[in-house]
This record gives C-alpha cells, sequence and structure tokens, in this order.
C-alpha cells in the first residue's frame, strides 16, 4: 500500500505521541489537538501530551487484513482508558490475544504500522503493551 508521505509528514505529531487539549477553563481534556474546547467552547487551550498510560477497559481480536500490515494479524483492537481519563483506541502488541483482560495496565510504544512493499518506506506509530510488574 502507497502511503501519501506529505500527508503522513503532515500528521506526524499525532503519530508518535499522545496529544491532548486541556481546557484552561472549564478544566476538561480531550483527546487530540483542538483550538477550541470541544465541551465548552472556549479558546484558551493548551496542548499535553499524554503519558501514554492506562487500562484495557475492552477489546476485540481482528482478523481484517490491511494492506502492508498482513503480517500482524490477528490483531488485538482495545479501548483504552489513559491516566489523563480520555478514552482512544489502540492496538495491544506483545502479548498473546488469550492473556488480554480488562484492567490490563498498558503503556504506548513505537511500533511499525505497515510499509508499502519490501523496499519501501516503513511507517511507524503508537501501539500499547501490557506494563510488566517489577521491571
Ligand atoms: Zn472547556
Amino acid at each position: 500500500m502507497r502511503h501519501s508521505i506529505p500527508k503522513f509528514w503532515r500528521k506526524r505529531e499525532g503519530y508518535y505521541q499522545i496529544l491532548l487539549t486541556r481546557c484552561k477553563t472549564c478544566g476538561r481534556i480531550a483527546y487530540f489537538t483542538y483550538i477550541k474546547c470541544p465541551y465548552c467552547g472556549s479558546g484558551d487551550v493548551e496542548l499535553v501530551r499524554s503519558s501514554g498510560r492506562g487500562v484495557v477497559e475492552e477489546y476485540t481480536i481482528s482478523y481484517y487484513r490491511i494492506e502492508g500490515a498482513e503480517e500482524y494479524l490477528p490483531r488485538i483492537i482495545a479501548l483504552i482508558k489513559l491516566s489523563e481519563g480520555v478514552k482512544v483506541t489502540g492496538e495491544l502488541v506483545d502479548v498473546d490475544p488469550s492473556e488480554v483482560s480488562e484492567g490490563m495496565e498498558v503503556e504506548a510504544v513505537l511500533r511499525i504500522l505497515s510499509s508499502d512493499d519490501p523496499h519501501g518506506l516503513i511507517y511507524y506509530g503508537l501501539k500499547f503493551t501490557p506494563i510488566i510488574k517489577g521491571s
């Protein structure tokens, strides 16, 4: 699958970190970046970087084939509540599907998302991996 390199470059900030918008008026935090608070409409907002840590609330196993990422099947797609209180969807890695559970603590890690072809560009982004206690 050929990606648009300029499009990927423009969105790179969101691929390599989890950006949130904190409203200085109502205090709420929203996932991703806004110039106005999606809850109260205030323009007094600031971008904050998520800790990348959270808890699995729900998850599903996907066998849907994505061109350029066929080798990563099956994929575990989870709804994750970040420590900042917002929910995001993400892929879980480094864990067998039978070992995933609701309430599992996870953290964001940089991984390959897909590649154009064996000699093409490789695209990286964030996935989530279980936090191993005591390490
Ligand atoms: Zn607000």
